[in-house]
């Protein structure tokens, strides 16, 4: 195991696994859930890229990010398994695969979503934000403040957004203990930061796969789910029903499924 996220999760035993994740409301049924970051065994993961792919079926995500460490190769496998499936398989239970990558930074980990190559690592997280935009992806700041694994700090997200840097995303759900201290801190400064929530397990075993997610719902109050265009999503974090929904991660899986 690399430095990432040490304390062992709940269930790497064989116990079962405690939801970490408030339970959904009533009508969760309709909402697709996105875990927006898995690590496999082709990183410093345990769980097989079929593994991720078929656990993430059992728990009814909808949507994963690949986001292994520095690099790619564990989403171009899950891709290659999807891409390769039976068409009766993919009709049954879609899901849509987003390549992330987990960027180690010098001043912690960086999350980089619709990647189309992996960013280089140890350099300023400031690099590390150009290099994803000039991908066209998004940046999402994994597990911050967390005191046990690299995060940025608060001092650093506040120096980046004065300094204009676009944020898109902020997880304010990881399950990890090591995070556990920083949630509700980070919960109150996103009052002021305003960046889009996100719900991410983190998994390095299958049996947190889905731990916590990000829920895809259609449309907010203000905007009529009949009026956005099919496949149109608003991305609200799995852990409440109150926080900004990510609507730019909706946008970009739309797009991705116009362009494909
Ligand atoms: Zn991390
Ligand atoms: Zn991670």
């Amino acid at each position: 195991m690399a430095t990432d996220d040490i304390a062992l999760p709940d269930g790497a035993d064989g116990r079962p696994l405690v939801s970490v994740s408030p339970p959904a409301p009533a009508d969760a049924t309709r909402l697709g859930r996105a875990d927006l970051h898995l690590h496999t065994n082709l990183g410093d993961g345990t769980a097989s890229p079929a593994r991720v792919l078929g656990e993430a079926r059992r728990r009814e995500l909808d949507v994963i990010a690949v986001t292994d460490h520095d690099h790619m190769e564990g989403a171009k496998r899950l891709a290659d398994l999807l891409a390769n499936e039976s068409p009766d398989v993919s009709a049954a239970q879609p899901i849509e695969m987003i390549w992330g990558c987990e960027i180690t930074t010098r001043q912690g980990h960086f999350i980089g979503l619709f990647l189309r190559e992996p960013v280089k690592m140890l350099r300023h997280v400031e690099e590390s934000i150009d290099a994803v935009k000039a991908q066209g992806g998004l940046c999402v700041v994994p597990h911050p403040l967390g005191r046990l694994v690299p995060s940025l700090s608060r001092r650093k997200i506040d120096e980046l957004l004065d300094r204009g840097y676009a944020l898109d995303g902020i997880e304010l759900y990881n399950p990890s203990p090591a995070n556990a201290g920083a949630r509700s801190t980070v919960r109150e400064l996103n009052g002021q930061w305003g960046l889009s929530a996100t719900g991410g397990s983190d998994a390095h075993f299958w049996q947190h796969i889905g731990a916590a997610y990000t829920l895809l719902s259609e449309g907010g109050q203000e905007r009529p789910p009949e009026r956005l265009p099919i496949g149109a999503y608003v991305l609200q974090c799995g852990w409440s029903w109150f926080v900004d929904p990510p609507r730019k991660i909706a946008r970009m899986i739309r797009q991705r499924e116009q362009r494909a």
